[in-house]
């Protein structure tokens, strides 16, 4: 365990959950003690992530019946915080919509569509906000900060809100005008910078170095935002009465969702509060496909994208730094990475609003052209269960998704 426990004074300030013992770094293997370790692994910079003692853990089905569906922390168990201290407005908690028309063109039993466009701020980022902002918190933490494409943007400056903490968030010019607009609302200090998610990140990075009290809320530098995204296939194994579904295909960039659902499958299983193993796809969009290309070329990790050209920006991500860990969760679970064009994506979104009601948003649209090109590969069997997760609601773009239209004359 972690060296600095021989500082007792300093121990114990959090106030965490009784399973979670700390941090352990997904590359050198070292354990962090969770005061003491706040973000990357203090020994190799590598990834943090939570760990508990699974013996610990009471859970049973029976318990999870009784609780009402009501918000991502009724898992708190395999949290690292509780209910109670957490920073939350009752995220989580989303439908898992049946859509048979979808079920039938694909050729399947059964397709569901996980709305996360029903979170607090139209975005299953929320999931990673609230435990990452209750970790800042706890940590002391006056201000946080991130470079995000916009949607991770918008939800940490609303938990910073609620949190009574300031929120400097840095966002490319691409981002789009309701993350801009939302930032502002929730009081945030907004950097918008010329270009994309890399030149963002340039001045993040640039602005903590000159602030070294600014806490980061970044995917993959703060240990909970993949953490909270576990919930996310716990929910969705509750909605199926605790039957894994065969496949569940995820709009991927950083991949921290699929990550945080591949944990939360293996846990899940571990604790017999699930039967039956999905296999976790990752669908990208052809104009930056880091993943697909390194799944297909059968590499552990992936070459950064030269030239990102995407009009799904919340999965236009050329330099995923745990692209190790994505392309290990789609292995390990059978799963596979593919790519669709921009065209067929938001042709997706379209079909999808027409055929079955739901609204997704361009980047989300990629899971469900992604499920099109998985059913296209054989991918799926006739009896099978997919899920498609729509990771944010339509209308945070509905002028691209009718812009689409225009270019087709209607
Ligand atoms: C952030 C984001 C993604 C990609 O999430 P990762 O888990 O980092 O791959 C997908 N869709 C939307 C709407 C997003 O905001
Ligand atoms: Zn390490």
């Amino acid at each position: 365990m972690d060296r600095d426990l021989s500082r007792p004074a300093e121990r114990s300030r959090m106030d965490t959950t009784d399973a979670f013992v700390g941090l352990e770094c997904v590359d050198c293997g070292e354990r962090f003690d969770a005061d003491r370790a706040t973000h990357r692994c203090p020994e190799c910079d590598g990834i943090l992530d939570p760990s508990y003692d699974y013996d610990a853990v009471e859970l049973t089905r029976e318990d999870l019946r009784e609780r009402p569906f009501d918000s991502m922390w009724r898992y708190e168990e395999l949290l690292p915080f509780s209910r109670e201290t957490a920073v939350s407005m009752d995220e989580g908690a989303t439908p898992l919509v049946e859509c048979p028309t979808l079920a039938a063109e694909l050729g399947v039993e059964a397709v569901y569509i996980k709305d996360e466009g029903r979170n607090p701020t139209g975005t299953f980022k929320d999931r990673g906000q609230s435990p990452a902002v209750t970790a800042a918190v706890q940590h002391g933490a006056t201000d946080v900060a991130l470079a995000s494409a916009g949607n991770a943007g918008q939800a940490a400056s609303a938990y910073a809100g609620r949190a009574d903490l300031d929120s400097h968030v840095f966002l490319p010019s691409r981002s789009g005008f309701t993350n801009k607009a939302m930032v502002n609302v929730h009081g945030g200090d907004m950097t918008v910078v010329g270009g994309r998610i890399t030149d963002a990140g340039e001045a993040y990075a640039d602005a903590m170095d000159e602030h070294e009290d600014w806490y980061s809320v970044k995917t993959f530098v703060t240990p909970y935002r993949h953490e909270g995204k576990k919930t996310m296939y716990w929910e969705v194994a509750e909605q199926l009465a605790f039957e894994a579904p065969d496949h569940v295909v995820y709009p991927t960039g950083g991949g921290v969702g699929l990550v945080g659902m591949h944990k939360a499958a293996r846990e899940f299983r571990d604790l017999d509060l699930v039967d039956g193993e999905t296999a976790f796809h990752a669908a990208q969009a052809e104009g930056c496909a880091p993943i697909a290309k390194a799944f297909d070329e059968g590499k552990a990790r992936h070459d950064a994208w030269e030239v990102p050209d995407t009009i799904c920006g919340g999965i236009e991500i050329p330099d995923p730094g745990a692209s190790h860990l994505v392309l290990d969760a789609v292995r390990d679970s059978g799963g596979r990475a593919v790519a669709t064009s921009d065209d067929e994506i938001l042709d997706a979104a379209v079909t999808v609003a027409q055929e079955e009601g739901l609204e997704m948003a361009p980047a989300c649209a990629a899971a469900a052209s992604g499920a099109w090109a998985l059913a296209e590969q054989d991918a799926f069997d006739d009896d099978d269960t997919v899920v498609i997760v729509n990771t944010g609601t339509g209308n945070k773009e509905a002028d691209v998704l009718r812009s689409h239209l225009m270019g087709k004359g209607i």
